[in-house]
């Protein structure tokens, strides 16, 4: 009798841990929208040195480091592009290449060009009208 007693005890604080485990489960709320791809980086960042530091202490052999270094780093690139997009980082602007300048004019004549229009070709002196109205 006591020993059934003892088992059904054992069971209910078997019940009993489990159940609480379960509700106490941290339930993971993301702080934000990336934190969990933050953290995602940050792993990789500290698998790379990891790897790093094994294949420079001669544990890995290079073909296995550059292959896992490969994997690693284009999940990086994933996740790097994943928190940008989810962050609506607005990509940096290609710097605008300054429009070439207008070809003001060109001389009928020689055919030199000019940034503005002049009513005489500054090289051979002839008059650049419009169309060429000698
Ligand atoms: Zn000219």
């Amino acid at each position: 009798m006591i020993l059934v007693f003892a088992l059904l005890l054992t069971i209910a604080v078997i019940a009993f841990t489990l159940s609480v485990r379960k509700r106490d489960l941290p339930r993971f709320e993301p702080l934000s929208p990336v934190a969990h791809l933050e953290e995602r980086r940050a792993r990789i960042y500290e698998n790379l040195r990891d790897l790093q530091f094994e294949y420079r202490v001669g544990k890995l052999s290079e073909a296995d480091y550059q292959q896992t270094k490969t994997g690693l780093q284009q999940e990086l690139v994933g996740v790097l592009a994943e928190i940008d997009r989810l962050q609506g980082t607005p990509q940096p602007e290609p710097p605008v290449a300054a429009p070439p300048p207008v070809s003001g004019t060109v001389c009928p004549h020689c055919n030199a060009g000019f940034p503005q229009p002049l009513k005489f070709c500054g090289e051979c002196g002839k008059p650049m009208g419009q169309g060429g109205a000698n």
